[in-house]
């Protein structure tokens, strides 16, 4: 006989049974939507999974069937997601700042049984109740509330609901292939699209995730996610936290920069990880507050590009190194993360630095190459821009309920981002297909501008869009957003292009705006801005 080895499953429920067994009493602190901050440990989270595995099995729901939550980054919200899964039904996190037109289709396109609603979201659910009528159940995550509950007929509350469970309860057995989680991409064209994890997908990439060269939590780190919940399983951190054992404090709804300073103050957090915009608050608030972030050790960034400049305050007033992280809802989301090699250490101070702004490498799981328009491999040189493709195994393969043609190239998922590898695989996004700026048939990429123009210390915000051009065909104009009590002239805002980059790639006009259009999870509608400014330049 040859050898082998167990053939045991890789499942959601082990990595909570790990957290709760070996990490008892390790601390779980979570800002709640009734206000207060609650403290938990991941042995109570864990017993409470388990209660709420038998509450939702006594429900007599199917295997499979989706239980949504619209919720922020709390401690109930976290067991839902190892109860629901480990019970063998999918947890399908929604975003709350969709219109309630995507939501009413998210809802029954998904055709979730449960729904889970902290407070903040109950005259939501309220306006669109008989719009979702495949909802059999919806659970408000607290205690019972009396005045709320004639809110909603038949609303349920989730403490007594996991009362009826027992922490003894057996997970059942399935394969690792199962369906674990569900998340729609936010669909700024066309319907949202839904993402289907795996027990095993979810589990290699907590794995990935916490490799040292990737983002590494350990046992001894306190981790706060910003990044919702609901937004690609917030990176996937409540798992690979669960896998290490690791601490997590939960901010709740409050995610303005004092109040996420005031957290990583009283709790000691190490690692926090969000999108920049949310860290341009926080960097703000610290500023003003005078917090040196003391605890704060590591910074995980990502979503949209980091400004440079973003990247240098963490790093020389704070002291804290800075990681900046790509991927999308469809790679689980993790694709690459900036972390240098050993040859990297002997360079000069200055060229470290540098290296460190783009998106960096991929861990091992991850395949990714860049092709032309002809689906030519284009080379690893660091100057070559492509579409970037990726594969691996906790990359989607077809949509939620969609037809499985066109999704995948060869075998390879099309990101729909044009960007540029090196010899070494370090990533660098130049814009997303559809955003980059094709001037007289050169590429100009509108992140390198948007970097060097949030560095103008008299602006806000900015955003670059190709304007439709007689001669050129396209232009770049920057949309800008001055810094409160700053008025710069357009002269004086282009004038930080100087010396930066070539002078047939520095926008031709500057646009004074209020505020830039977001969407649901805070990326820049650049289509917005196209129809808005597209024609500024046409006489
Ligand atoms: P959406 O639901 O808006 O598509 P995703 O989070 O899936 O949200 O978005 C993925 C896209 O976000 C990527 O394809 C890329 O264009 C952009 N993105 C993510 N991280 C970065 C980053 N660090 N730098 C530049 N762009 C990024």
């Amino acid at each position: 006989m040859f050898g082998q080895m167990m053939n045991f499953p890789l499942t959601i429920q082990s990595l909570v049974d790990h957290a709760a067994r070996y990490h008892s009493q390790t601390r779980i602190v979570s800002v709640e939507t009734t206000g207060g901050v609650e403290e938990t440990s991941w042995g109570q989270v864990g017993a409470n999974a388990h209660r709420l595995g038998d509450a939702l099995t006594q429900l007599g729901l199917e295997p499979n069937a989706r239980c949504a939550t619209i919720a922020w980054n709390n401690r109930r919200h976290l067991e839902i997601y190892f109860g629901v899964s480990g019970a063998g039904l999918v947890c399908h996190t929604i975003n709350p700042r969709l219109f309630p037109e995507q939501l009413v289709y998210i809802i029954n396109h998904a055709e979730d049984r449960v729904l889970f609603i902290d407070r903040t979201f109950v005259p939501l659910i309220k306006a669109i109740r008989d719009k979702i009528p495949d909802v059999a159940h919806i659970v408000l995550m607290e205690g019972r509330d009396d005045e709320l509950a004639g809110e909603i007929e038949g609303l349920q509350f989730y403490d007594e609901l996991i009362e009826t469970g027992s922490p003894d309860f057996e997970w059942p057995e399935f394969d690792e292939m199962t369906a674990s989680s569900l998340c729609y991409t936010s669909g700024t064209t066309g319907h949202p699209k839904g993402v289907l994890y795996s027990h095993r997908s979810t589990v290699l990439h907590a794995f990935a995730s916490n490799t040292q060269d990737c983002i590494g939590f350990s046992a001894r780190d306190v981790v706060m996610p910003v990044v919702p919940m609901f937004h690609v399983n917030a990176w996937g951190t409540p798992y690979a936290c669960a896998q290490v054992g690791a601490s997590m404090v939960l901010p709740g709804p409050g995610l303005d920069g004092p109040s996420l300073v005031g957290l990583i103050d009283t709790s000691d957090v190490t690692i926090a990880l969000g999108v920049p915009t949310i860290w341009q608050g926080l960097l703000g608030a610290a500023a003003q507050s005078g917090s040196e972030l003391t605890s704060l050790t590591r910074t995980v960034v990502g979503g949209s590009a980091c400004p440079p400049s973003m990247i240098a305050t963490f790093r020389d007033t704070y002291g804290v190194e800075f990681i900046h992280a790509w991927g999308m809802t469809e790679m689980s989301p993790l694709g690459t993360s900036n972390q240098p090699l050993a040859k990297h250490l002997d360079l000069p101070l200055d060229e470290q630095y540098k290296l460190r702004e783009n998106q960096g490498r991929p861990p091992w799981g991850v395949e990714m190459k860049i092709v032309d328009d002809e689906g030519q491999e284009l080379p690893n040189d660091g100057e070559a821009q492509g579409d970037l493709l990726v594969r691996g195994p906790w990359v989607l393969s077809n949509y939620f309920r969609k037809s499985i043609e066109g999704t995948l190239t060869d075998g390879w998922f099309d990101t729909g981002d044009v960007a540029t590898l090196n010899a070494d695989g370090y990533l660098s996004i130049k814009d997303r297909s559809k955003d980059i700026i094709k001037s007289g048939g050169e590429w100009i990429s509108s992140v390198d501008l948007e970097n060097i123009a949030l560095g103008h210390e008299k602006l806000a915000d900015a955003a670059v869009i190709g304007a439709r051009h007689e001669k050129w065909d396209e232009r770049p104009v920057l949309i800008v957003v001055a810094a409160e009590g700053q008025s710069p002239s357009e002269a004086e805002v282009l004038s930080i292009f100087d010396g930066q980059i070539a002078k047939w790639q520095v926008p031709d006009k500057v646009v004074f705006t209020d505020v830039l259009p977001r969407n649901a999870t805070g990326k820049v509608l650049k289509r917005n801005l196209r129809d808005t400014f597209g024609e500024v330049l046409i006489e």
